[in-house]
């Protein structure tokens, strides 16, 4: 793949922050090194207290003009930018792959999440709804409508590093709000690509600076945006353990938080499933991004009586999977490399530690070792197969209660639907969850109005527990940290609720009956 090319078709090359050629260790630059092959692509200069003053101040002029603009006009600027990130989707999406590692398909699937997204908020802003009221007083009204809440900062993880950020950004702007993203250091690149791109659209109409970028460390940029009275609602997107220290400093100021932190999501297969839909949803579910997404299925919890069956069923799809690991970019490619060293030695140390508990690796369990899949500077590579581990016959397996970033499928079993879903629901996280069945009773106790089934924000019938639509809210519960993001009524969050009783009676009418005469 040219990456200059790319780069000076998506405007990257010419960039003031963007560097072609870093030189080894220079001081305010990341190096960005693509997991593909541990090429260089290029360097980011890195941001300091003085550059992120600079952009709150001037998200803070560009608020005061843009929630000024009716939210319908809002709207046809947000089209717009839908429109030109539409137009680059072939070159943003192989960006994400160059970056990140994603396959060809996952890195356009990616950008298209921007384009949906842009489109819903479009129409959104024609919305925005409030509420009527009656009021107990004669000739009153109450009224409730929806304000702009001012600056929000989106904070990304590494491995959806576009449609994170426009989840938040487009909804946010017909909000008529402005947005500071601070992007992970491991996938700068494609923030600066993108944000340009809106930032263009913008300026292009009138509005220069509502979309602020900051690029630095935690410690130089993320913990001070956190901490930051100015920055109404944080909106952090990353592991649990970043949740966590987020969520208290922004509690401590009385700020908003919208999290969307780890998962360890679970398909539960029953006797009465098909096991046509299951066995590729569970596949797509465990690999698919080379098992580096929020939602990917981690653990399998199968009848017993089918668990042999579905084991074989599940080994021989990956065993199809094996011979397709390789460079993200090559056609026919499934499963592209980890994100860094660090990664595979998590996988590593995750197979490690599933064995000494007892369980039985059934395929997989190993960094691959091929010439073509080497390093370019030196390493490995950062390709790992795709795992199944089996549960020892007591069913305990600490190893599955944490989310390790990676390929690796843990399979339970059980006798009743009851034990299932408290396997399932076994673990701190509660982001996605899915069951195969064809029997109305099972779903229907797995979506119990009394919310005894699923304790998680996703719960899914006959399809896995990746690759959500962006027109439900995305989330889950527990520690996976309680925000919604994208469809439904998300777009609440980035706005502030007010409350009017309108009188127009002639006199003065107290609520509650009070005389005050
Ligand atoms: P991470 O927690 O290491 O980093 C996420 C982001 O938080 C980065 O931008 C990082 O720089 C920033 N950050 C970390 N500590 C911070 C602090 N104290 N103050 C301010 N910023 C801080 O996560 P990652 O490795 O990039 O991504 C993988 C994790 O993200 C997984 O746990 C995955 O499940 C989760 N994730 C969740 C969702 C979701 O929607 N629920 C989506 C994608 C990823």
């Amino acid at each position: 793949m040219n990456s200059t090319a790319l780069f000076k078709r998506l405007g990257l090359s010419s960039h003031p922050r963007f560097v072609a050629r870093p030189g080894k260790g220079a001081a305010g630059v990341q190096v960005v090194h693509s997991p593909i092959d541990g090429s260089v692509l290029g360097g980011v200069r890195l941001d300091d207290a003085k550059k992120y003053e600079a952009a709150i101040r001037s998200a803070q002029e560009a608020f005061e003009k843009w929630r000024l603009v009716p939210a319908p006009v809002r709207g046809q600027i947000v089209r717009e930018l839908g429109d030109a990130i539409r137009a680059h989707k072939a070159d943003l999406g192989m960006l994400v792959s160059l970056e990140v590692g994603k396959i060809t398909s996952e890195g356009q699937g990616e950008i298209q999440e921007i384009v949906d997204i842009a489109d819903f908020a479009v129409g959104l802003s024609r919305q925005l709804p409030g509420q009527v009221f009656p009021s107990e007083r004669a000739h009153h009204r109450i009224v409730e409508q929806w304000l702009p809440l001012g600056l929000v900062g989106v904070i990304s993880a590494f491995n959806f590093p576009a449609a994170v950020w426009a989840w938040n950004a487009c909804l946010a702007a017909v909000c008529g709000d402005v947005t500071i993203w601070k992007p992970s250091l491991l996938a700068p690149l494609t923030a600066l690509a993108c944000n340009s791109i809106a930032e263009k659209v913008a300026a292009k109409h009138g509005h220069p600076g509502i979309f602020q970028l900051i690029i630095g460390s935690d410690e130089q940029i993320g913990k001070p945006l956190v901490a930051d009275k100015r920055v109404a609602l944080i909106s952090a997107t990353g592991s649990t353990r970043m949740g966590r220290a987020v969520g208290q400093v922004v509690a401590q100021r009385l700020g908003r938080t919208l999290l969307e932190l780890g998962g360890n999501n679970a398909v539960i297969v029953t006797e009465e499933a098909d096991l046509k839909l299951a066995i590729p949803a569970i596949v797509f579910g465990a690999v698919g991004t080379a098992g580096q997404r929020c939602t990917t299925t981690r653990r399998l919890i199968v009848h017993e009586k089918l668990a042999d069956r579905v084991c074989k069923k599940l080994v021989a799809a990956f065993e199809q999977v094996m011979s397709r690991i390789g460079d993200p970019t090559a056609p026919g490619t499934l499963v592209g490399p980890l994100i860094n060293e660090q990664a595979v030695k998590n996988y590593e140390h995750a197979v490690l530690a599933a064995k000494a508990e007892g369980g039985r690796v059934l395929i997989g369990g190993q960094r691959v070792k091929k010439a073509s899949l080497k390093s370019q500077n030196g390493g490995s590579g950062l390709y790992v197969q795709p795992t199944i581990v089996r549960a020892p016959a007591s069913n305990k397996l600490p190893i599955a209660q944490e989310e390790t970033f990676a390929p690796i499928l843990y399979v339970f079993t059980f006798k009743t639907l009851s034990q299932a879903i408290a396997i399932q629901n076994s673990v701190d996280a509660g982001l996605s969850s899915a069951i195969f069945t064809e029997r109305f009773r099972e779903v229907e106790a797995f979506l119990h109005p009394g919310g005894t089934g699923s304790d998680c924000g996703i719960a899914n019938i006959n399809c896995g527990t990746s690759g959500a639509e962006i027109g439900g809210a995305f989330g889950g519960e527990k520690d996976t940290g309680g925000g919604r993001e994208s469809g439904s009524d998300s777009w609440k969050a980035y706005m502030r609720r007010q409350t009017s009783a309108i009188n127009f009676s002639g006199t003065l009418a107290l609520a509650q009956g009070i005389k005050f005469e």
